[in-house]
């Protein structure tokens, strides 16, 4: 068994004991409430969001640091990326697709390992227009429904016929639930880590590309250095701070309208 999985192993094991203590969605607005707690208390990241994005190379597209040889980011990769925001604290995994969910390779065990060795919510937060009959079938054999939320604008399922199993399953939150152009009712990316496709880290979606809120690369660092260290940039300047499109499936912004419905 190599290191790596034998840190899987671990932690699988140890999130296993702790079955009692989380699993249900109301315990995670216990987690949150708990993070807003320990706010001040500098030596603990605050972490509570992963938020991934995803194309259509799936999980696996990206390159290492400039000095580094260019090479794919595994899959195995991926999974440590959420082993590393779980032992911060992030109990929520979202994942915004720039594409059909179909063409974005395979995700899904990604999805699978954040929800059964951390015991993590996952948000699919879809961008396209609609979702297919195949994309729901494929993500209802795939994850534990009871800690999937689908994050999307209204009609995403207008081109799916739901069974009263789907029906039932299928929880459907707003990905946008404040308009554009206004101050963001967000909790702010203090407490999220975001990569983009490529597995560079920035300070949140609203900022993806702007060089000033470049924080690195999720393999270039550990992600505890980034999230504790006071000279990057964690916060978004006012002149920029309005909800934009980038800010749609974030997940500081949507826990303020949907967490209270859990
Ligand atoms: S992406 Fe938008 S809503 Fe999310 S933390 Fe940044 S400014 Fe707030």
């Amino acid at each position: 068994m190599t290191a790596k999985k034998n840190v899987r192993a671990k932690t699988a094991s140890r999130k296993k004991k702790q079955d009692n203590l989380f699993g249900l969605p109301k315990v995670f607005k216990q987690k949150i409430k708990q993070c807003a707690k320990e706010q001040g208390d500098e030596s603990k990241p605050q972490v509570v969001f992963l938020w991934a994005c995803v194309n259509e190379a799936g999980l696996t597209q990206g390159v290492k640091g400039e000095r580094k040889a260019a090479r794919p980011l595994t899959r195995e990769e991926w999974l440590t990326v959420v082993d590393e925001a779980a032992s911060l604290g992030a109990n929520w995994l979202v994942l915004s697709f720039g594409a059909d969910l179909s063409a974005c390779g395979d995700f899904w065990g990604v999805c699978q390992w954040a929800q059964q060795a951390h015991n993590m919510m996952v948000g699919l937060h879809v961008k396209s227009e609609k979702l297919t009959q195949q994309d729901v079938r494929t993500m209802m054999d795939a994850l534990d429904m009871e800690k999937t939320r689908i994050l999307a604008r209204k009609g995403v399922l207008d081109n799916v016929r739901l069974d009263e199993e789907e029906q039932k399953a299928l929880v459907v939150w707003d990905a946008n639930p404040q308009p554009d152009g206004e101050r963001p009712n967000c909790q702010g990316p203090t407490r999220m880590i975001f990569v983009n496709a490529r597995g560079v880290l920035y300070t949140c979606g609203l900022v993806e590309g702007n060089e000033a809120y470049r924080l690195g690369h999720v393999f270039d660092t550990k992600l505890k250095r980034i999230v504790m260290d006071p000279h990057l940039p964690h916060h978004v300047e006012d002149n920029l701070h309005y909800v934009t499109p980038e800010c749609d499936g974030c997940p500081a912004l949507i826990a303020n309208y949907f967490f209270d419905n859990c």
